[in-house]
């Protein structure tokens, strides 16, 4: 049987916690009632320096549920690195884990067709959305493009996959190797190898409270996506130089033959012109080069990329959940 750990990263949740607390601890007693998982499997919910009541929810939770575990770190991290916390914290704990949002816009119900993909042999399952009804056009335009960029820029990346997934230990061991700060786990994963495979589900509504993803931060996420995988911007860049000088070369073979034929004031206005673009484009170059020199600088920092305050385990204690 499959020790399972479900990991809830949550960031200013307390508003759709005790609903995602209820749903996931009768998911567990379900699937262990059946023989599915082992009965100290546990959901581990990882609150990401929550401003709100949300630890109080967790600690809460953790003495009246059997199955409720939860970490505290020391500040706000972000997403990926709340979500890595919770994976390192475990995987030394689990035979495989599974990462889930707060807000269980992911359906909960293809745990069980995960766990058996899991027991088939594949170290990683991926949670698919097959339809993005529920999202707003504007979000679902924006995700979409996003998918289309990075696979362009040549990120592996699994199309309409977001952090819901299945975990072996193996896997997660492997995840620990990957160093960087820059962390974009829907990029790492599917470079981490062993074998995969999907579920798909139709992704919901947010259950309660906000989506902790306003547009700045997903703007600076797919930035981070690109910009952490993929250095074709940069050849990009260098190609369209090389094309300009070629340009140039031309207009100076041109040029040169205005002069010998006599006919050289005109031109001004294209001269003008092209000294703006010019300079235009160098600048935009070197904002580019600058992005990676940036992460460069971030690497070999080489900071921690989370700080645990505190850990509750499950408590023996503990009445029946309903
Ligand atoms: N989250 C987090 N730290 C943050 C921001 C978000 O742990 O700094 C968590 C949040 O609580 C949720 C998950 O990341 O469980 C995804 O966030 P959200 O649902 O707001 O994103 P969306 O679904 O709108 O993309
Ligand atoms: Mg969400």
């Amino acid at each position: 049987m499959v020790k399972l750990g479900i990991i809830v990263p949550c960031y200013n949740e307390e508003e759709a916690l005790p609903e995602t607390v209820k749903q996931l601890e009768s998911l567990i007693c379900e699937l262990t009632d059946r023989g599915k998982i082992t009965g100290d499997s546990f959901v581990l919910y990882v609150d990401d320096g929550s401003k709100d009541g949300t630890w109080e929810v967790i600690t809460g939770s953790n003495k009246g549920y059997k199955h409720v575990q939860g970490l505290k770190l020391a500040g706000n991290v972000g997403h990926q690195n709340a979500l890595l916390a919770g994976l390192m914290t475990v995987k030394e704990e689990v035979d495989a884990a599974i990462s889930i949002d707060a807000d269980l816009q992911d359906d909960i119900s293809v745990i069980e067709e995960m766990l058996e993909k899991y027991e088939n042999g594949n170290d990683i399952v991926y949670g698919v959305r097959a339809e993005r009804k529920s999202d707003t056009f504007f979000k679902r335009f924006s995700a979409q493009s996003f998918y289309k960029l990075m696979n362009m820029m040549g990120a592996k990346s699994i199309y309409n996959h977001a952090d819901y997934r299945l975990m072996s230990q193996r896997a997660i061991k492997g995840l620990s190797q990957f160093k960087e700060r820059n962390l974009f786990l829907r990029g790492i994963v599917p470079t981490i190898g062993y074998n995969s495979d999907c579920v798909y589900y139709a992704r919901k509504e947010r259950m309660a409270g906000e989506s902790k993803y306003p547009l700045k931060k997903m703007i600076s996420f797919a930035l981070d996506g690109i910009t952490s995988f993929s250095i074709k911007p940069m050849n990009f860049i260098m190609g369209a130089g090389i094309f300009m000088i070629l340009i140039a070369i031309v207009a100076a073979i041109y040029a040169f033959h205005s002069y010998i034929t006599g006919d050289v004031v005109r031109g001004w206005t294209t001269i003008i012109w092209s000294l703006w673009f010019i300079g235009g484009s160098i600048m935009f170059s070197l904002g580019l080069v600058g992005q990676y020199i940036g992460k460069i600088y971030i690497e070999v920092k080489e900071r921690p990329r989370y700080i645990i305050e505190e850990r509750l385990f499950c408590s023996d204690d503990v009445r029946d959940p309903d």
